[in-house]
């Protein structure tokens, strides 16, 4: 097998664009491919300003990389999750790595704020993953808000958006089909949403960011991803594995001929919480409910 564009010896080959590369090849046409991807679903031009959250791990360190290399006004956000020495490994690495990249990076102590994961966990019903998530899709559109960001952009990849659609679509999920897109527009209160990875593989993002001797975290968090989502990606790997390309054609045939019918159907009115402005279902939004419980627990303990 050969480098499609020069003949040389190729460090990947990708069967659902029946494309093999060499490191020079493969590097120019991932930042290609970004940009058609980010004109493609117009997701943001040189005008915007854009909040990269970045967590420390591959795919996130990228995708900043890239949109700074695209020439796109891109800054960072970090959100320290309180979750031992893995949140301080990480802070670690994005901090070095916002130093060699000349970035300007936010960050975010979730301990300071209102407390770290285990501790939000706790006095929640809900599992780790999902408190996590709860609270850094606030802190992500709050910090934009406050900051002035047009765009909030995540680097989720294929494998993250192909998974969480097939297990969406095997319960039926279909409010969250129907938020299942590269592209959440602005409205009341919500900045826009964009994921300019969405067409890459974890292998692609990965195989970038180690050619770029971009130094991210590999440990995995030790609440990791919950079994589901690690059971749907593992699932989709071995279908990819008989049948190349299928992953893709999943995830941008839904894009194109079944999102359009699933589009969220607004249940209730969003507002401003009382609390903290932010929109929210309720009159207090979610994250500060769970920060007056956090205070209750602290005054029962400090008082005992
Ligand atoms: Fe948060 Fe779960 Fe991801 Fe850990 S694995 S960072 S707790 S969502
Ligand atoms: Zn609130």
């Amino acid at each position: 097998m050969r480098c499609k564009i020069c003949g040389k010896k190729p460090i990947i080959y990708m069967p659902h664009h029946r494309l093999a590369l060499c490191k020079e090849d493969f590097i120019l046409w991932f930042e290609r491919y970004t940009q058609r991807t980010i004109r493609e679903f117009r997701m943001f031009t040189e005008e915007d300003s854009i909040l990269v959250a970045v967590s420390g791990g591959k795919d996130s360190l990228a995708l900043w990389y890239v949109l700074r290399k695209l020439g796109y006004k891109a800054d960072g956000l970090y959100i320290h999750l309180g979750i031992g020495e893995y949140s301080e490994r990480s802070r670690e690495k994005v901090e070095k790595f916002a130093g060699k990249l000349g970035g300007k990076l936010i960050v975010v102590d979730l301990k300071e704020e209102m407390g770290g994961i285990p501790e939000l966990e706790r006095v929640s019903s809900r599992e780790a993953c999902s408190v996590c998530g709860l609270v850094k899709r606030y802190n992500f559109n709050k910090v934009a808000r406050e900051h002035g960001y047009t765009v909030l952009a995540t680097g989720h990849n294929l494998d993250d958006e192909a998974s969480s659609l097939l297990a969406n679509v095997i319960q039926w999920n279909v409010k969250y089909l129907g938020r299942k897109h590269p592209v959440l527009e602005e409205e009341e209160g919500f900045v826009r949403k964009v994921k300019p990875f969405c067409k890459f593989t974890e292998k692609e993002t990965a195989l970038y960011s180690l050619l770029n001797g971009i130094d991210f975290i590999e440990e995995e968090c030790p609440f990791s991803e919950d079994a589901t989502t690690l059971f749907f990606k593992d699932v989709l790997y071995k279908i990819e594995e008989k049948f190349p390309g299928t992953k893709m054609r999943f995830y941008l045939e839904y894009l194109r001929k079944v999102h359009p019918k699933f589009k969220e159907k607004k249940e209730g009115k969003v507002r401003p919480c009382k609390v903290c402005g932010e929109p929210s279902p309720a009159d207090v939004c979610p994250v500060c409910r769970m920060k007056e419980k956090v205070r209750g627990i602290k005054i029962i303990s400090d008082g005992a």
